[in-house]
């Protein structure tokens, strides 16, 4: 209880849902009742702040390195909660297993929820949770780091001066300031993106189905698609995956893009039709790239495959142009999201638990 009171929580920008968030954790241990969560795809560093996060609570973890896939879904019986991440698969299959397993809430440690088939969930009476927000800074901030290492070529500079050659030639790069960055997607993480980008001198422009009023305070001029393409010299992915925005960027779009535009994607890989971007690049109207997610990044992303043959040619031949920089879903990955994203996790579970209802429910 000391420790929900006085610090284990991270602190809001305001102390108002502070205090809240204090008194809402406060009754939960009170009302506290212990759930066994199984945890899927984890790695040494989820086991670290997820157990940290539990240690003032009743629930039992179980750590699987493994995926949640069909084939690995019946692992959670004797379980009442799933931990999943953003390559679990949770498709109607999986959770018709998860079902029989008897598993009662889907605690997903992550925002976007578009690996979750939502009706199959409802249809099998699953609760199903989310992080809605942890530091929008990790995810905007690495965009930056994106940007500005391919914009002047960082990447290759420090594969160079390691090899003893100190040249400067193919390694030019352009001023930010004054340029036209589009922000695709203006909500919590697009507006950080925003802000740092306001700070470089930048011009903004939006595309969103909702506009948001700090954006437009420091300039951002909302755009239909078409003039927002053609008036871009970076444009920076922050909307979800849903049906409207699946392959936004596609080979129309590229058509209509400014010849060198500069492309980053954090958001979700089938934002951007991968096909179409390679075209792009090949002809010279994609003048860079920078990937943190991709659409096939399932089997691949979080994994040592260092000595193994890549057996995706689509993801091999991105990797083989130099104006071309792959992450592997890495964006999120500060000290503070991940605390953010343990502390509420388990305080989803530990409010469903208690209540068998949750605030941060996807509906
Ligand atoms: P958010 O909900 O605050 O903002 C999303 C914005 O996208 C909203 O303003 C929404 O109106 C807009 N949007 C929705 N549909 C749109 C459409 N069809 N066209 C244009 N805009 C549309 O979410 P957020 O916290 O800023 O996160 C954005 C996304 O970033 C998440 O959905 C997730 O996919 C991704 N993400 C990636 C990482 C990573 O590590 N790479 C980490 C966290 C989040």
């Amino acid at each position: 209880l000391a420790k929900v009171l006085f610090g284990a929580i991270p602190a809001p920008v305001s102390p108002v849902p502070l205090i809240l968030i204090r008194i809402h954790s406060i009754l939960l241990i009170l009302l506290r009742s212990s759930m066994k969560i199984i945890v899927y795809s984890t790695k040494p560093y989820d086991r670290e702040f997820l157990s940290a996060a539990a240690e003032s609570t009743d629930h039992r973890l179980a750590f699987l390195e493994t995926r949640l896939t069909s084939s690995t879904a019946m692992l959670a019986h004797g379980h009442d909660a799933v931990c999943a991440f953003v390559n679990d698969q949770l498709d109607s299959e999986v959770l018709e297993v998860l079902s029989q397993a008897g598993i009662k809430l889907i605690a997903l440690r992550c925002a976007g929820f578009n690996n979750v088939d939502l009706p199959a969930a409802k249809d099998r009476g699953f609760t199903v949770v989310r992080v809605p927000q942890y530091s929008p800074h990790a995810v905007a901030e690495f965009a930056v780091a994106l940007l500005l290492t391919l914009n002047r070529n960082v990447h290759r500079a420090y594969g160079r001066t390691r090899d003893g050659n100190f040249t400067l030639d193919g390694l030019l790069g352009f001023d930010l300031h004054g340029r036209t960055v589009g922000v695709v997607g203006t909500g919590k993480i697009g507006c950080e993106f925003a802000k740092i980008m306001h700070g470089f001198g930048c011009r903004l422009v939006g595309l969103d189905v909702h506009r948001n009023p700090t954006c437009e305070q420091i300039g951002m001029k909302y755009l239909e698609l078409e003039e927002f393409l053609g008036c871009t010299d970076v444009i920076s992915l922050h909307c979800p995956l849903t049906p409207q925005t699946h392959h936004l960027v596609d080979h129309h779009a590229v058509e209509r893009m400014k010849p060198g535009v500069t492309i980053i994607n954090t958001s979700r890989g089938a934002v951007v039709d991968t096909k179409a971007v390679i075209a792009g690049l090949k002809s010279g109207k994609i003048g860079r790239l920078g990937l943190d997610v991709y659409e096939e990044e399932g089997d691949v992303f979080f994994e040592d495959l260092s000595n193994r043959v890549i057996s995706d040619d689509t993801l091999s031949r991105l990797l083989t142009f130099p104006n071309v920089l792959i992450t592997s879903h890495q964006a999120f990955f500060t000290q503070e999201a991940l605390t953010q994203i343990a502390e509420t996790t388990i305080r989803n579970v530990s409010e469903f638990a208690a209540t068998a209802q949750c605030q941060n429910t996807v509906t």
